[in-house]
């Protein structure tokens, strides 16, 4: 089976300045793989590119087989990838709603009933705050209304940048349950983590960065069980 996600010898830079130098990622359909790595490794800058905010210097992205370098980032949600950036970038003043309808703007139709509900069965809070500005929520519910935004696009790639930032520990709990769900139900996810506990013992694979390079990636489960990784980056 060919991968839904290709990236290929990946070259980014922020002016003169190379942020990625080659990276080689893949993503299976139906699975979820995170990309785990210190602060300024390259994560967001990987995740931004392949969303098409930022143009790569080398190298291809390929989505369903078909590269998607240069395309316009309303081109590429439009196609089915769906981008939950990092701080969730949602409208603060405007109301729950709103932003829900929003994220469904690309489409032809309208949010249906059934949509609503499923994201109300993810995430209950957000049925009794759909005429509240987004503004007012906790940052947990933000999180939750950015991934039921981003679904509202009907993606069958999820792009999520650090879901967990900020957040205390239950709502981390709640939100990587969702993150399952969402993927049990079968939408392939690219989770952007620096909890890489959560991360690891969510996703299926795990790519490492450093410094704009992939240096490991592997199953999950083995990820877990090195030592290398224990010691860089789940606290011994
Ligand atoms: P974090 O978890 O802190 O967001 P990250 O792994 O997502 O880290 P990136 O944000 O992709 O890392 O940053 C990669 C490198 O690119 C860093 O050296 C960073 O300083 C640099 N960088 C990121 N955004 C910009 C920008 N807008 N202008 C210039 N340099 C940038």
């Amino acid at each position: 089976m060919s991968p839904v996600l290709s990236i290929r010898d990946l070259e980014v830079g922020y002016g003169e300045i190379p942020a990625l130098h080659g990276i080689d990622l893949d993503v299976e359909k139906g699975e979820i793989v995170t990309l785990i790595g210190a602060n300024g490794a390259g994560k967001t800058t990987t995740l931004r590119t392949v969303s098409g905010l930022l143009k790569p210097t080398k190298g291809d992205i390929t989505f369903n087989g078909e590269s998607i370098k240069g395309v316009k980032p309303h081109v590429i949600t439009g196609r089915g990838i769906s981008h939950v950036p990092e701080g969730r970038g949602i409208f603060s003043n405007l109301t729950v709603q709103d932003n829900l309808e929003l994220g469904a703007y690309l489409r032809k139709d309208k949010i249906t009933q059934a949509e609503y509900d499923r994201v109300f069965t993810l995430f209950p809070v957000l049925k009794a705050r759909l005429k509240q500005n987004a503004g007012t929520l906790s940052g947990g519910e933000q999180q939750m209304l950015a991934i039921s935004r981003a679904l509202m696009s009907k993606p069958a790639v999820l792009l999520l940048d650090e879901p967990s930032l900020g957040l205390a520990p239950l709502m981390v709990q709640t939100i990587f349950r969702v993150i399952r769900e969402i993927n049990a139900e079968g939408t392939t996810i690219l989770l952007v983590e620096q909890n890489a506990h959560m991360a690891l013992v969510t996703a299926h694979r795990g790519y490492v960065m450093e410094t704009g390079r992939i240096t490991i990636h592997d199953d999950t489960k083995a990820l877990l069980a090195s030592d290398r990784i224990k010691k860089a980056y789940l606290g011994g």
